[in-house]
């Protein structure tokens, strides 16, 4: 069994919201959120961050551009931050690629608010994300 924590979510050992995968990546909403609907991407491979080769952002490209039409239609996101820490100094917790992919809104904009109000639960976002 997998020490990584990303790798046993991608395998469905340990529980996760996904709101989208394809062949190459999972995507699921990130447990403390910034954002309603702050969800993270994730290469399905293991690699510790995502500059250790090109091909890490071009495997995860189609899933963060899926989630942001999910987030715009679903939630009404009319901007996003896409980010990706890279090793300890800058924030990076843990160590399995990802992308952090930010829902933004009109009433709160700007890089400063980054971290906004939540007012609904991880459910209630889930549920809206994936109500057929
Ligand atoms: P970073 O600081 O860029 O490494 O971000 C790691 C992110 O993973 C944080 O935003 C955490 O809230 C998130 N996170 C940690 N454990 C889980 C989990 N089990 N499910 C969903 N998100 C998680
Ligand atoms: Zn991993």
């Amino acid at each position: 069994m997998s020490e990584c924590l990303f790798c046993r979510i991608v395998a469905g050992e340990i529980p996760s919201k996904q709101v989208y995968a394809d062949d190459r990546a999972y995507a699921f909403l990130d447990i403390e959120p910034w954002q309603e609907g702050h969800t993270l991407v994730i290469p399905r491979r293991h690699v510790d961050h995502a500059l250790v080769d090109e091909d890490v952002l071009a495997e995860l490209a189609p899933s963060v551009l899926a989630v942001s039409a999910l987030l715009r239609t679903r939630l009404g996101a009319t901007g996003f931050n896409i980010l990706t820490n890279v090793g300890a100094d800058s924030g990076q917790e843990v160590f399995h690629a990802h992308i952090h992919v930010l829902p933004r809104h009109a009433d709160s904009p700007g890089i400063r608010n980054i971290r906004g109000a939540i007012h609904r639960d991880l459910d209630e976002v889930y549920a809206l994300l994936t109500a057929e």
